[in-house]
């Protein structure tokens, strides 16, 4: 069994009792199943086959390093976002020919790197990225592989923090400026151009944007293809949602969107490129907490947990709601009541879960914030100082702490006194 279920009314990561975990190391934790990324990435590079695609994990939904060499080793190429993410990908031993780089705002230092280290391809977002990505390239005598990031200007119907392909969002060129940048990126002299790509948003969960860009994506590379660029490769980046909740039908399927690339492509011998994070991640992950108190309020019940916004800032951050479930199942006449899961962080914008139908808890008793997996522990923060919370991960019926849990004393020394501060 793969993921996390109950087996005998405990919730188990694979074949590892979560219960067991908590004792060991302690609450919060977060813990992903080694086994349901493999699954998931084979379900979406399978629906692919047919096309020859580049799949890369989008490394900021969940880069510890222990993921990243699970991909590695699955053979996904990586899409990266700075200079951190692409020391993470070569570490975790992730082919630079497969490292794709993103971001509006590439620094000078991140550009002779990802050049140095010969990535797959830059994702040029503006005119003076491509200005200063040629003039760097150049004076290190080669050519940076470059697509643009077409704005498409498709509404992705998700979060306005997520959308990212309207022209309202910081990202890409306008789709109607391609051509011209395309020409002039030619004609510059540490540039090579090879693709297109784009990147419309996350946690999308119908198929009409996906198919809106794929049609103008395709438009758009027999355009540039005409005027004589000899593109490799067509990014349809990442996007593609989970269901938080139970029993919601899953967001598209990859046959489902593998069927609307295939269609929209098919006359162009492009290879599809794919930066997928959400998909592959999210389902596969847990935030394990511990209830501390049950507070009854005038006209509220807060479950106070020991896992708060800044290991799971998700629900605060874009209101979205993570399905919160006991890991031992409580076997109790007593009806559900409706709580608020909220964390120890003083701040009202605290909480994991509002208004929420929840069985009857008691202090002690471990939840599980359920798809936890992506932007989750990379959000994580120390705010009240509180150490980042750590990972955990389960293969089968092992489980190997992933990020140690730091000490008060790993927190505080990273902080330095001036001299003038300093005991005599
Ligand atoms: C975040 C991001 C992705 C991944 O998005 P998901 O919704 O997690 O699949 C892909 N490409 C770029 C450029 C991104 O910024």
């Amino acid at each position: 069994m793969t993921g996390f279920c109950y087996r005998n009314g405990v919730l188990h990561g694979e074949a590892v009792d979560l219960r067991m975990i908590a004792g060991e190391l302690g609450t919060p934790f977060y813990c992903y199943s080694s086994e349901l990324i493999g699954e998931r990435f084979a379900a979406f590079t399978d629906a692919f086959a047919d096309m020859n695609p580049l799949v890369c994990f989008a490394a900021k939904a969940n880069s510890n390093q222990a993921v990243l060499a699970t991909f590695a080793g699955l053979g996904a190429g990586a899409d990266i976002v700075s200079g951190g993410e692409l020391a993470r990908a070569l570490t975790a031993g992730i082919p630079a020919h497969k490292i794709l780089y993103s971001g509006v705002g590439k620094t000078a230092v991140e550009i002779s790197a990802a050049l140095e280290a010969g990535i797959g391809c830059f994702n040029v977002e503006s005119e003076p990225e491509l200005l200063a990505l040629s003039s760097i390239a150049a004076a290190r005598n080669v050519r940076a592989p470059v697509s643009f990031r077409i704005n498409p200007d498709i509404d992705a119907h998700t979060h306005a923090k997520i959308s990212t392909g309207k022209y309202e969002d910081k990202f890409g060129i306008p789709i109607g400026d391609a051509r011209r940048l395309y020409a002039e990126a030619a004609r510059l002299p540490g540039i090579d151009v090879v693709g297109v790509d784009a990147h419309i948003g996350s946690q999308i969960t119908c198929l009409e944007p996906f198919d809106s860009l794929a049609v103008k994506l395709a438009e758009l590379a027999g355009d540039l293809i005409r005027d004589g660029h000899a593109l490799r490769h067509l990014d349809f980046g990442g996007g593609l949602g989970v269901s938080y909740l139970p029993g919601e039908p899953p967001a598209p399927t990859p046959e489902q969107y593998a069927a609307v690339v295939r269609r929209r492509i098919r006359h162009l011998s492009l290879k599809p490129v794919f930066e997928i994070g959400r998909f592959f991640v999210g389902p596969a992950g847990v935030l394990v907490t511990k209830v501390l108190y049950i507070k009854k309020g005038r006209n509220r019940t807060f479950v106070i947990v020991d896992a708060a916004m800044n290991d799971l800032i998700r629900p605060t951050l874009y209101d979205a709601y993570h399905h919160i479930q006991p890991v031992e199942k409580v076997a109790t006449e007593m009806p559900a009541e409706v709580v608020d899961v909220v964390g120890p962080v003083c701040e009202t914008g605290d909480f994991l879960a509002l208004q929420r139908s929840l069985p009857p808890l008691r202090p002690g008793d471990l939840l599980a914030v359920m798809t936890a997996g992506a932007y989750g522990a990379v959000q994580a923060g120390t705010y009240n100082s509180r150490p980042l919370v750590p990972e955990v991960m389960i293969r089968g019926e092992a489980f190997a702490v992933i990020r140690p849990r730091p000490s008060y004393e790993d927190m505080i020394l990273l902080d330095r006194l001036p001299p003038w501060l300093q005991p005599s």
